[in-house]
C-alpha cells in the first residue's frame, strides 16, 4: 500500500515524475526570484517552490533553492521523510541545471534592467 510510490505528488493530487512537469515562472526579476509552480493550473497551491539566484560577472549565482513545506511534508507523509528529501533534492537539482534556460534568465534580467535605466534617464529629462 502506496510503498511502491516513488514519484513526487502535490497535494492537489497531481503527480511530479520528474523536473520537466514542474512549471517555471520567472515574473520576480528584481528579487532574482524564479517560483516552481504545480502544473495543474487550477491547484489550490499554485507555487510549490523557489529559486533565488544573483547575477555576478553575467553568470547566475544560486542563492537560495527550496520547496515549501506543504510540498515537502505532503511527500514526506507518502513516501517516508528520507525517500521524499532524497526525491525531491534530485527534483530541484535537475530543474537548476536542465530545466532552467539560465542563458535566457540572465537575458531577460539584464535587458529588463536597462529597460528601467532607459525611463528613468526620459522622466530626469522630462522633469528638468
Ligand atoms: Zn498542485
Amino acid at each position: 500500500m502506496g510503498s511502491e510510490e516513488s514519484n513526487a505528488q502535490c497535494p492537489c493530487g497531481h503527480k511530479l515524475n520528474d523536473s520537466s512537469e514542474y512549471n517555471i515562472l520567472y515574473l520576480k526579476k528584481e528579487m532574482r526570484e524564479i517560483d516552481i509552480l504545480c502544473p495543474n493550473s487550477v491547484c489550490y497551491l499554485g507555487e510549490l517552490g523557489f529559486i533565488k539566484f544573483e547575477i555576478t560577472d553575467n553568470q547566475a549565482e544560486l542563492k537560495h533553492t527550496r520547496f515549501y513545506s506543504p510540498y515537502v511534508t505532503w511527500n514526506a507523509t507518502r513516501l517516508g521523510e528520507d525517500k521524499a528529501s532524497m526525491l525531491l533534492k534530485s527534483h530541484l537539482k535537475e530543474l537548476i541545471t536542465e530545466k532552467i534556460n539560465w542563458r535566457q534568465i540572465i537575458d531577460e534580467t539584464l535587458k529588463m534592467e536597462n529597460l528601467d535605466t532607459q525611463l528613468d534617464i526620459k522622466e530626469d529629462i522630462i522633469n528638468d
